[in-house]
């Protein structure tokens, strides 16, 4: 019956909604405002048509029982990368895993609708972001679960216990028959193992305590990233928002199988459960809603705008060769450390030469000696992972040392070669030059929470 009236309540709702651009599409069922999958599909719909620059729609799959998961995806589409060539950043959002938790699921939706407003008003920050980066959302990934409010997908599955990480090795209910049995979980990891496999921000929302949750939801231990997200939670707290932010394990209570853990522990991605409040009553406008979570959407736009800082990002700083000896000085820009790192000397896809492994600290600086350098015809590249983790992407990134001596035979041979050129040097200058030369150069380029007996997270 109450399928029906919703319904019932769809069709009635909806002319009104469609006529209403500032609009929350929602409709009122109970005490709330509650959007459902029809309002949202017709609203997504007009984004991607009313705006095409900026809005792009994907149809990553189907609820169980048939509902199209919609990925809304903004970025300023008539540049493939950013003004500098450089590939844009990712960030991935999700929201609505748990059906009646309808404020996390605005807080998707205003993540993507802020962007757009903010685009068409011209705003500095909005277009700086879509510049530089793209949003990909999806806002409500239970439907079924939505239309009927509950937690559970219409297979009464916890949707966040599903995931292939550590899936059923927690105290926990319903998670599922397997890791990905249901269409909702699977067509999400799908999208993020094909389409944003390099996100370097990943947000999962929902409502319960009023909390951000990074991993692992497994372990009470910190994770190998904990240098980021330590770094992120004290940058929040001092500038934007008292919200608590703790490793999910000890902030709520162990649970495995969730999208956050398996957003970092298996894609890599830096990751936070961002949990509202449940003050669930949802205000019916885009200006209400912004802010009635205005504090929320604070965290979201610095996390957003400083995307660039949530990885290692090495840079080479000096660089001599001396004999066969390379020694270099690399930093680090980005708010992750990585370990494992390597100056390579490439020739294609083959290695020549590589440094010892090394260690670039979140903001700092490190030097390396290697030797048994004796290579010509290469190039130099930076290869790391992108944050320490085992499973976070691994970048080779193109560096330019400048000019090197190549070694003791090959300059020898140079300058001989230079002297019979210009013929009739005194043996005295050739070897002045060639002590000359053989001197080193160095290069510079310029609290704990009360356990709430209800279910969230
Ligand atoms: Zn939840």
């Amino acid at each position: 019956m109450r399928g029906l009236a919703v319904f019932l309540a769809v069709l009635v709702v909806l002319p009104a909604l469609a006529s209403a651009e500032q609009a929350w599409p929602g409709e009122p069922i109970d005490n709330h405002v509650h959007m459902s999958w029809a309002a949202l599909t017709l609203e997504v719909n007009e984004w991607a048509d009313d705006y095409p620059e900026i809005v792009d729609l994907a149809d990553i799959g189907d609820s169980e029982l048939g509902k199209t998961l919609w990925v809304v995806r903004i970025s300023d589409w008539s540049m493939e990368t950013k003004e500098n060539g450089e590939a844009k950043e990712i960030v991935y959002i999700d929201g609505g895993h748990h059906g009646n938790e309808y404020l996390g699921t605005s807080l998707a939706w205003l993540s993507a609708k802020w962007y757009i407003n903010g685009w068409n008003d011209g705003n500095e920050e909005a277009v700086r972001v879509l510049q530089n980066s793209e949003i990909h959302v999806l806002i409500m990934l239970n439907p079924d679960g939505n239309d009927i409010d509950t937690r559970w997908n219409i297979n009464q599955v916890d949707l966040n216990r599903n995931y292939d990480h550590y899936w059923n090795t927690c105290p926990t209910t319903q998670p599922g028959s397997s890791a990905f049995s249901e269409s909702e979980t699977s067509s999400n990891s799908n999208y993020m193992n094909t389409v944003v496999p390099d996100a370097d921000l990943y947000v999962t929302m929902h409502t319960g305590v009023w909390i951000m949750l990074y991993p692992w939801g497994k372990w009470p231990e910190q994770p190998a990233d904990w240098e980021l997200f330590h770094g992120i939670r004290d940058e929040v707290q001092a500038n934007i928002s008292e919200i608590p932010i703790q490793n999910a394990n000890q902030g709520l209570y162990p649970n495995c199988g969730t999208s956050r853990d398996y957003g970092y522990g298996v894609m890599g991605f830096p990751t936070f459960t961002f949990e509202t409040d449940d003050e669930q009553f949802v205000p019916g406008s885009f200006e209400s809603l912004d802010e009635r979570l205005e504090e929320e959407m604070d965290v979201m736009r610095y996390l957003i705008d400083n995307v660039w800082y949530w990885r290692a990002r090495l840079v080479l700083d000096a660089f001599t060769l001396d004999d066969d000896e390379v020694t270099f000085t690399v930093s680090n820009l980005g708010h992750a450390s990585t370990r494992n790192a390597t100056l390579q000397y490439v020739n294609g896809d083959d290695i020549l030469w590589q440094s010892s492994n090394f260690t670039a600290n979140a903001s700092g600086s490190t030097t390396v000696t290697s030797s048994g350098f004796d290579y010509k015809g290469g190039e130099w590249r930076l290869s790391y992972q992108k944050r320490v983790i085992n499973s976070s992407t691994w970048v080779n990134e193109s560096v330019d040392v400048g000019d090197y001596e190549v070694g003791f035979l090959a300059q020898s041979l140079a300058t001989m070669v230079w002297a019979l050129q210009i013929g009739a040097i005194p043996l005295v200058v050739i070897c002045f030059s060639f002590w000359w030369s053989r001197e080193e150069k160095p290069f510079t380029m310029d609290e704990e929470i009360p356990l709430d007996a209800e279910l969230i997270d």
